[in-house]
Parts: C-alpha cells; structure tokens; sequence
C-alpha cells in the first residue's frame, strides 16, 4: 500500500514509477524538458540500493555536472543514509574516468599520479610540439590544432587508429605525425587531457580484456542523465560497460542536445534500441517545472525545428505570468534594468538563489558582473571566468603541482620565475637543454645545473633555492595538514609577497583569492585529491553562503531549473551566435534553438527576455536587431515592453514576422565585407533628448504614419545611423543615410535630429 511505500517512489506519476521499478534491462527514458526524468533516475538509483540489488560501489551513475553529482548525492543520503557514501562511481564522465584511469594508468605507461592539463597548459605545450616540427605558429595555431585533437579523442580516435585523410586537417598531412608526437610528450610528462581520460580507457578495454570484465561484472547497474549530449567515445565506453549485465537506463531529450559542436551526437538515442535490443522506452509528458505560459512559449519556438522527434508536454500548474520580452536601448542599460528587476524581485521576497542571469556567451556576463557589484546584488559566476581560471590562483596551483608531483613541467615552467628570481631567458633555455639531456624533469635538473657553472651564479642560487624549497615541501607534504602547507608554500615561495606588494587596483583580490584558496583546500582531504578536483570542477565553489544570483551560460544550465530567469541579449548575432550565422546551415540555426528552448525551460514561475538595440562587441557599438527566436515565440504566451519608441516598432515588426530588415539581416552578419561592417559601426550612439525620459511603454499595435517628418528632413536611424529623407510613403520613408545608403525604412525607427 502506499503508506508503507519508500519515500522515494512517493508522488511519482506512473510512467516515472515504471522507470524506477524497471531495474533489470536495458531503459530508455525519452522526455521534455522538466517532466522528472532526472528525478526518476535519482529515484531508480535509490531504489537500487535500497532494496539491495547492488551495492553502491557496484553502480555507475554519469551525471552532466559536478553540481548535478552533489545534488544527488545529496540526495541519496536523505534516502539511504550513509550508505550513500559508498556510491564511489557517481560522477561526470570526466571524474569517473579520470578514477578509473588512476587505478590502471600504468598500462597506458602514466603514474597514477598523473596530472590533468588545463586548456592553457594544452596550447602551451602544443605550441612546442609545433614550433619543434619546424611549423609556423601562426599559419599553424595551436589553439586550432587542440580543438582537433579534442574533436578525435570525442569519436575515439588514438594516433594509431587516426583515419588517414584526417590527418590532411592541419599542417599539410603531418597532423597525424603530431598528434602522435603530442600523445608522447603527455606520457612523459606523466600528463594526460580531459579527451584522454576516456580515450585510454578505450584502449585499456581493448588490449586488456581482463581488465574490461572486471567493471562489467562490477557494474550491475548503470545510470546516464542527459544522455543526448553524449559523444562517441563517451557512447563506447557506456556500451562495453553495459554488456555484461546489461541493466543501463539513460535518460535524456533530443531537444536539449546543444554540444554536437564538441562531438556530441543525438544519434546515440536513436542507436539505443539497437544496441540494447528489447530495450524498453518510456516517455514522460507531464511538466512539473514551468507555468502554462513557460511551456507555450518554449513548446512554440522549439516546434520550428525540423529536426526532432517530437514530443507532447502538458502541465497542471496555472498559465502563470506571460514570458516578458524588453527591448532596451544598449548593453549597459540591459544590465541595469535585469538588476532592477532583481531588486524588485528581492523585495517582493524572492532569494537571489532562485534567481539566474542566463548568456548565450561568457563575454556578456562581464556587464552584469560589474553592475551587480556596483549596486551590491550578490552573484556567483558559474563556468564562466571563474575562480580556479583566475591567474593568481593558477600560479599557485602550480606550486601545488610541482610539489605532488616532480615531473610535472608545464607547471614548474609557470612559476619557475614568478615571482622573479633574475632566471634570464638564457639560463631557462640552458636549463630545458640540460633537462633534456639528461631525461630528469625540469624541477630535477634544476638541483642538477644549480651545481655546475652552466649559468650565472645568481641564477644558480636562485634555482638551488627554489629546488631545496620544492623538496622541503615535500617532505612535508607528509608531516602538515595540506591546507597548512598550503599556506607555507603561499609564504615561502614569495609568491603572495609579490602581490602584497604590488599597489595596482586588482592586486588586493588576488591576495583575497589565494587565502580562500587555502581555505577551500581545507574541504578536501588530500593535496592530490584537491588538485584532482581543480582539474576537474566546471563551477565554482563560493565562499559565503549568502543567497546568491547565478549568472552562467545556457549551456552550463542544462538540468537545472530557477523560479525567475532572465534570458539576454537575444539579438541576431549574439543569440542566435554570430558563429552560427556565418556557418549559415539549418543545422547550428536549429541547435542555437534547442539552446533558447533549453533556456526558456529553466524557468519555473517567470522567465524574461531581454535584447538591446545598441551594443558594443569587441570595443566597437554595432546596432542589432531582435533575436529571430522572439518572433518565433507564440503572441499569446508573450508581453512585450520596450523603453525605446523606435525599439517598440522594431519589436512589433518582429513580431509580426514581417521584419522590415529581412532583406538585410543576411547582410548583418559582422565581419562579412567591410561596405557593411562600416554602416553597422559607429561612434556610442546617443539618444535624443526626447527619448531619454523615455518610459517602458507598452507595444502598440498598428500605430499611425507619424506628421512630424517630411522630405529634406535629417534624421537618425537606430540602425542605420544619420540620413536625408528622400521621400515618405505612408508610414515608409526613403532615407539617404550617410554611410549605409539608400534605404526604405519604417518611420517609427527613426529620430528627428537636431
Ligand atoms: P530537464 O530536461 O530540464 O533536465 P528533467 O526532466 O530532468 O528536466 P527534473 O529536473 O527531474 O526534470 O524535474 C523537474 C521538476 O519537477 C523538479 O523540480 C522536480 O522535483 C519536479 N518533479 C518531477 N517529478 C515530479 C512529480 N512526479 N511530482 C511533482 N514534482 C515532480
Ligand atoms: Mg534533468
């Protein structure tokens, strides 16, 4: 009876109770956005366990996020208890694997104490690997041969089973020769990437079949959220796991796949069902998360897409507050309105907490930032520039680094002069000679040249006393507590000396930083598992726990879900991306729109969108015109407001599909020939004076031509910039605009100048 029911089955509607029953074979969980798919995985989970079908170390759980793995650990702890400590396979991909790798790193010739590089340290030494092949960096860049690479590892691909002709990708046929070469510089650095982790367990699997059997009998149960962003060696590594037991549920929704860009193929749902054949598929349908209003307006725009399997939502909540849509005049006033808005939330009681700022790309997220810290509305960036990016706290990182593990070059070269020790550029160049020779890390060979007359005699004490600083701290390394050594390597090394020192304005929050960093130390409970984690984490973990309004990207928000969210900068050419215009396929347009849909689904009681009609991108102000994604939003889910006359019209043109600009919004596309990018540019527009008390004014339909122009007039266009009227036609003008031309606009869009 349902009154002796666990408490994990309670409240779940039956086709959520047949996912979480359904433990034996392969489960298929294929629904929208908000309808509990999550929640009925977490709830599979605990059933696991709590009726003792497998033990917590015997189940592999992959969750999107570190944020989504705590969230269910948490979980599970108010439902089992501790035994929820014992769920050690319950992580992202990336954490999972990089566990698992550890504990056989030796067959792919790594310790197990290997380090994970960061992006940086990747380009770094890619830049090597290309210079030292006689290649120009520049006509060959780094950064573009590291999103290959990603991009092979993501399908499986090592150096060996490269397909020939992707080795015509970059440096004239020699890719694959670098490649290669890049696989062997990692290994004696004992270093791996993030692409590696998964990838040497792949070719772990494949020469060592004992090793293969060992996870698939121990695996009884696996569990995948967010399954339609898996990519292909992600889907390899699942399916061998599976293929003993064979019990894997993956949950997931085609139209929230947004990374096919970093490899991810929503292909793996359809190959479900053929790869687990009698695999069973259950739909979900009803939202728990979003108003009546919410889903319309989502339902309405993700229905444009032509390439989905397409699914049926329905809600019981009320029709809610229709999706608000503000226009505004530029970036910074964008800014200001979303943090009045916030403030009229927190009045009415909202906490920051459920609150969240969403950007298409980090570069927006600067102006909130900035304006939240003026006005002091509290805020946590999420995978945005964050705190473990943040160069003071890389530094010291390296520190760290270096101390746990001696060959760990890339980081020892960050710090080997930071602060300055007088190391010349020759002396570190004798010393990478001299490392080389004799095949000892650099941090080694350091101790080694120090004794010979190779290089001056302040560079040899400099780096004798840097070595002896490296050994004393490992050895202690043994006798502190690590946050303790933390805080001596802080002081020994110089390195908060240094900027203590410094008197320019952001060297007190770099010392502010390096503390926390300390003190964050102290939540782990080792160097090398915290250094795991830096590696690893894609949020931020704050200090303070005061409520908080989260500012992050669309894609970090996957999964999650906040009472109010506010969508900005939704403008042709920041959403949907400029990139994904100029690529100008179906296929990125219709995944930017999954990316609105997965944007607009966060949000449970209100959700706004904003959009500017001047912003600055890359220091220059460049006019823009509202997303095509608002006018694909169904009229009766939406409100629109605008604080600009001109905007209003623009909006409403928008709205009825019937944009004035359709001839030239191919056109706007940035950077496509200077004749344009020269019209689109100019000085920071002003407003005219009228417009400046200007009050948000409600869309009126169908206004009026306007009497206050005529010919020979001069005016100013939003878009367009100054201009002669030529002639008026209604409520149409003909304007001879001083940079961009002869154009017909609609005369709500201009101002009478002067
Ligand atoms: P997304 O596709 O965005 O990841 P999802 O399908 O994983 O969404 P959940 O996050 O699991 O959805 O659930 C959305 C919200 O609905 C959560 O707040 C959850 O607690 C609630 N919910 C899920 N199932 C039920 C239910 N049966 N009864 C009441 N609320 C539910
Ligand atoms: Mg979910």
């Amino acid at each position: 009876s349902p009154r002796d029911e666990p408490p994990y089955l309670s409240g779940l509607n039956a086709p959520q109770r047949d996912a979480v029953l359904t433990t034996e074979g392969p489960v298929l969980m294929l629904a929208g956005a908000g309808t509990g798919k999550t929640r009925a995985l977490t709830s599979r989970l605990a059933h696991i366990i709590y009726t003792q079908r497998a033990w917590p170390s015997e189940i592999l759980a992959v969750t999107f996020t570190n944020k989504a793995a705590r969230e269910m650990r948490e979980r599970m702890h108010g439902v089992i208890g501790d035994v929820s400590e014992g769920l050690g396979w319950l992580g992202t991909f990336h954490a999972v694997a990089a566990k698992m790798l550890r504990r056989h790193a030796e067959l792919v010739g790594l310790k197990s104490n290997f380090s994970i590089l960061d992006t940086d340290d990747q380009i770094r030494l890619l830049k090597q690997i290309i210079t030292a092949a006689d290649l120009d960096e520049k006509r060959w860049p780094a950064r573009q041969f590291a999103g290959l690479i990603d991009k092979w590892k993501n399908r499986g691909w090592t150096p060996e089973t490269l397909p020939k002709d992707e080795t015509w990708a970059f440096a004239d046929g020699k890719a694959g020769t670098l490649y290669a070469a890049y696989q062997a510089r990692l290994v004696e650095l004992n270093a791996t990437d993030f692409g590696d982790l998964l990838l040497h367990m792949l070719t772990i699997f494949a020469k060592h079949r004992d090793v293969l059997e060992q996870y698939q009998t121990r695996f009884r149960y696996i569990l995948v959220d967010e399954y339609q962003d898996t990519n292909v060696s992600q889907y390899l590594w699942l399916r061998l796991l599976a293929q003993k037991h064979k019990n894997i549920c993956c949950v997931g929704d085609d139209d929230q796949s947004i990374y096919s860009w970093r490899g991810a193929e929503v292909a793996n749902i359809l190959r479900f069902e053929q790869d687990f054949p009698g695999a069973k598929v259950i739909r979900l349908e009803q939202n728990y998360r979003s108003t009546g209003h919410i889903l319309g307006a989502a339902g309405g725009l993700i229905a444009q897409n032509a390439d989905r399997l397409g699914k049926t939502l329905w809600t019981e909540a009320d029709s809610g507050e229709k999706v608000r849509v503000l226009g505004v005049w530029d970036g910074p006033e964008e800014a200001r309105r979303v943090g009045e808005e916030i403030e009229s939330l927190q009045r009415r009681g909202v906490s920051a907490d459920h609150i969240a700022i969403l950007v298409r790309a980090q570069y927006q997220m600067a102006a909130f930032e900035e304006r939240f810290m003026r006005v002091g509305i509290p805020f946590r960036i999420i995978g945005g520039p964050r705190f473990f990016a943040r160069l003071e706290i890389r530094d010291m990182i390296a520190y760290f680094r270096v101390t746990s593990q001696p060959a760990d070059d890339l980081a020892f070269e960050r710090i080997v002069n930071t602060p300055k020790r007088g190391l010349g550029d020759k002396s570190l160049q004798r010393l990478h000679q001299f490392a080389a020779a004799t095949g000892a890390p650099l941090s080694v060979a350091a101790l080694d040249i120090a004794g010979t007359n190779e290089i001056p005699a302040a560079a040899r004490r400099a780096l004798a006393q840097l070595s002896e600083n490296f050994r004393r701290w490992r050895e202690q390394l043994l006798t502190l507590p690590h946050p303790e050594l933390a805080r001596v390597i802080l002081e020994e090394s110089g390195y908060l000396a240094m900027w203590q020192a410094d008197r320019s304005t952001e060297a007190q929050g770099r010392v502010e930083n390096l503390f926390e960093l300390t003190r964050i130390m102290g939540d782990f409970d080792s160097m090398e598992s915290f250094l795991d984690h830096v590696s690893l984490v894609n949020d931020n973990e704050e200090a303070r726990d005061e409520p908080k309004v989260t500012i992050m990207t669309l894609h970090a928000a996957k999964g999650l879900e906040f009472d109010h969210v506010f969508l900005v900068g939704w403008e042709e050419g920041v959403f949907p991306s400029q990139r994904s215009l100029d690529e100008g396929g179906l296929k990125s347009l219709e995944e930017e729109r999954r990316l609105a849909y997965v944007g607009i689904t966060r949000a449970k009681q209100e959700a706004t969108i904003l959009h500017a009609a001047n912003r600055q991108i890359y220091g220059q102000w460049t006019s823009s015109i509202p997303s095509r994604f608002v006018s694909e939003l169904p009229r009766e889910h939406i409100e629109a407001e605008t604080s600009l006359s001109g905007g209003a019209s623009l909006w409403r043109a928008a709205l009825d599909e019937r944009d004035p600009f359709a001839d030239v919004s191919r056109a706007t596309q940035r950077g496509h020939g200077p004749g344009w990018q020269r019209a689109q540019t100019y000085g920071r527009p002003t407003r005219a004076a009228t417009q400046i008390e200007a009050k948000p004014v409600s869309v009126t339909v169908g206004a009026a031509p306007r009497r206050d122009l005529s010919v020979g007039m001069r005016v100013f266009h939003q878009k367009f910039g100054g201009g002669t009227i030529k002639g008026i036609e209604g409520n149409k003008l003909e304007v001879a605009f001083d940079h961009a031309g002869e154009k017909r606009v609609l005369d709500s869009f201009v101002e009478v100048q002067g």
